[in-house]
């Protein structure tokens, strides 16, 4: 089928990733840590390792890579004990991460080339979507930060509303909008995980090196590995 519509993974695919992520999620261990001071032993090593930040590298196949922000809440839980309930402490925790990323405007950067990449493909009249793992606050903030958020048909997130990627709920909820079927939509992300919701959902996967994981990991679930989405055009798909 003919490719008309093109969903992206956020962090790692279109925005720089590891200085952001890496420094939001620091911060965000700081103010748990400081908040819950005396409930238990607890590092923020261990807190960031649990996410799969370890020391300045972000493990691909981590929560903090590839998961919603419940799951992080949810493992630092259970590592904190904290006395209030599951749902305070998650609003908590989202709230924190939130609160990090509009604090560091400066590092919320498009990748090189990828706004002329995504100008590109609108003008040609291909519909353009976002399938993240964020928040919904953190998902508009960043995208509106980055001067690209008027170029995206629709914009998915996971705020506990929605199953997340790797489920396909996220590409059925752009099919729908944009009157697409998944055959026709390829998705484009930097994780592994991206590339399995690709292939959940019935559509094509390309994965691009700009954020966590290596080729290698990513070759084996995706039809394409690229450099960068500034490299990507729709021509470069066999067509099916
Ligand atoms: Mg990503």
């Amino acid at each position: 089928m003919e490719i008309k519509g093109v969903l992206f993974d956020k962090d790692g695919t279109l925005l720089e990733f590891h200085q952001m992520w890496l420094k939001v999620s620091q911060g965000v261990v700081a103010a748990l840590l400081t908040r819950y001071p005396t409930q238990v032993e607890v590092t923020a090593t261990a807190l960031l390792e649990a996410i799969g930040v370890y020391g300045e590298r972000v493990d691909n196949y981590g929560l903090l890579a590839s998961n919603p922000v419940e799951d992080t809440s949810k493992k630092w839980f259970d590592m904190l004990a904290p006395q209030c309930d599951f749902v305070a402490f998650n609003h908590e925790v989202k709230g924190l991460f939130n609160q990090q990323v509009e604090q560091m405007p400066e590092l919320i950067q498009t990748l090189p080339g990828i706004k002329s990449t995504l100008i590109n493909l609108k003008q040609k009249g291909f519909k353009l979507g976002i399938a993240t793992a964020d928040t919904k606050d953190a998902t508009l903030y960043s995208l509106e930060q980055a001067g690209i958020i008027e170029l995206f048909d629709f914009i998915g997130y996971s705020d506990g509303d929605i199953e997340p990627k790797p489920a396909p709920a996220l590409m059925e909820a752009f099919c729908q909008h944009c009157d697409l079927h998944a055959a026709e939509v390829v998705m484009l992300g930097d994780t592994v995980s991206d590339m399995k919701f690709g292939i959940n959902s019935g559509a094509r996967s390309v994965g691009v090196l700009t954020g966590t994981a290596s080729q290698e990991e990513l070759a084996s679930h995706a039809e394409l590995v690229l450099d960068s989405v500034a490299e990507f055009t729709p021509c470069l798909l066999k067509s099916a």
